[in-house]
């Protein structure tokens, strides 16, 4: 710092000069003029004790006022970092600013990120239609200056700068006399100006107010940053919100509208079948099948929109969970023999049915989603393995496979709707990614919990917990 700035009443010479000079009113403090009290490379700091008493209680004077001003600027960066609102924080900062360096007017403009140029984004009377248009060109311009200089820049009058352009004051209905510009820093990057406008005294801008509009645009330009970022953050979570409700509603859209032409479809294919024998009977089989098909996804899709609205209704019975496994197993049989692939069970109690008090429709969703998983990541000649056990008053079902096996950062999100491990573009196995998102739902609608663990190329254990009965607390 300069011997200067220990002083705030002893102005530097060049200053004082030009002040005095009859042939400028004020002086533009040349750029360099301030940049190199800015530079690092600056004079040490001399404390002389002065003779005169007069003269060190002025220097205890400017201490204390120092002080003030750094107790004051360190309240406004509190207050800037706790709001996190872009155009309140820029208001503050403004008044701020204003307040701090006894101004009559500030002005904050900023870097747009996409085109690159420097806009107004608040100031002093807030931001009108005529100076949200204004572009500040980087070139030729005060703030372009500052921008471009990354120091501060004072002018004392801006009638004598070619860089002023009274198209600012225009759009105002303003006069500029002085004007103070420090650029808005983060990381190393300016991101935009601040301008505190016309010093209410006669003395003008002085070393003071260049360093608390330094200091708080140090600040500011922080708090402006994050509150950017929030706001981005904000914008593209509102975005995804309206990418899931779009999905959402065209599956619920599809899946209705599918569903009544495919049951038409359904229906005669049946009845044709029913009155047709050798090869057309055969090529009817296929149409069913592949129709059957159709309509198990379909299904998938409104089980699915059941579970994000929240609209399942259970329709309770008591039924042999045992019974259920084995004649899914049944079901599954000769995809299994197909694949060439073992199918073990195995129950705890043995000798009991396991009977459960629950949604047999819904169950029998679980597991046919969890056996055929299993089936479908399990190469040929793998082996798959049901344990359904009792223990206490909750059902301990695992459906173990020795197939590809699932990574462990895929463990929570693989039960996530549409989510599939496999790239979508070069699947090998198919199927829409709903599965496991609709058997969790059916798990928890009976108060249970389901959750894989699982080694990659050795296989994995889904394990569903289920309690035996309503009433059973679940812990
Ligand atoms: P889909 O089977 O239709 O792709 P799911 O919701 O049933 O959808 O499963 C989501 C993803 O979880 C699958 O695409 C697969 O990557 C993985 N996954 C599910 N079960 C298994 C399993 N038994 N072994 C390996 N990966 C599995």
């Amino acid at each position: 710092m300069l011997k200067y700035l220990d002083d705030p009443d002893e102005t530097p010479k060049s200053n004082a000069d030009s002040d005095n000079d009859p042939t400028s009113l004020t002086e533009d403090l040349d750029s360099q003029d301030i940049s190199d009290e800015f530079d690092d490379e600056t004079v040490p700091v001399e404390i002389e004790l002065q003779s005169s008493d007069e003269s060190f209680r002025q220097k205890i004077g400017g201490l204390e006022r120092r002080i003030s001003y750094l107790e004051r600027i360190v309240k406004v960066s509190q207050m800037l970092n706790s709001i996190l609102s872009l155009e309140p924080l820029l208001q503050i900062i403004i008044q701020s600013a204003t307040e701090l360096t006894n101004t009559e007017a500030c002005s904050i403009m900023l870097i747009d990120k996409n085109t690159g140029e420097l806009r107004f984004a608040e100031s002093t009377g807030g931001l009108t239609e005529a100076l949200k248009k204004l572009i500040i060109p980087l070139d030729g311009s005060i703030g372009g200056w500052v921008v471009r200089q990354d120091k501060p820049l004072l002018i004392r009058d801006v009638r004598n700068d070619p860089r002023w352009h009274g198209n600012v004051d225009e759009a105002l209905d303003f006069e500029t006399r002085s004007i103070l510009g420090v650029p808005l820093k983060v990381r190393n990057k300016v991101i935009g100006v601040l301008e505190v406008i016309n010093k209410i005294s006669d003395d003008g801008f002085n070393e003071d107010d260049i360093q608390i509009a330094t200091t708080l645009g140090a600040q500011a330009a922080i708090a402006i940053e994050n509150a950017r970022l929030l706001d981005e953050l904000q914008q593209a979570y509102r975005d995804l919100s309206e990418v899931d409700q779009l999905k959402n509603d065209f599956v619920s859209i599809a899946s209705h509208e599918l569903r009544t032409p495919l049951s038409v479809i359904l229906g005669y294919a049946t009845f044709l079948k029913d009155n047709v024998s050798g090869q057309a009977s055969e090529q009817l089989e296929i149409v069913l099948a592949s129709a059957m098909k159709l309509r198990s996804l379909i299904d998938d899709m409104v089980n699915l929109r059941h579970i994000q609205t929240n609209d399942i209704q259970l329709s309770r019975s008591i039924f042999s969970l045992k019974q259920l496994v084995v004649d899914i197993s049944d079901e599954f049989s000769d995809i299994i023999s197909g694949k060439k692939l073992v199918l073990s069970k195995k129950f705890i109690p043995n000798d009991s049915p396991l009977n459960i008090d629950a949604d047999r429709q819904k169950i029998y969703l679980i597991l046919a989603n969890l056996i055929s998983n299993a089936i479908k990541f399990t190469t040929e000649g793998g082996r798959i393995h049901i344990n359904l056990e009792l223990k206490g008053h909750k059902y301990w079902l695992n459906v173990i496979d020795t197939g590809i096996g699932i990574a462990q950062n895929d463990y929570e999100r693989i039960f996530d709707q549409f989510y599939q491990v496999e790239p979508p573009l070069t699947r090998k196995y198919p199927g829409l990614g709903l599965g496991l998102s609709i058997t969790k739902g059916m798990v928890e609608v009976h108060k249970g919990r389901i959750w894989v663990e699982s080694v990659v190329g050795k296989g994995s254990n889904f394990v569903v917990v289920l309690p035996s009965a309503p009433d059973v607390h679940n812990s």
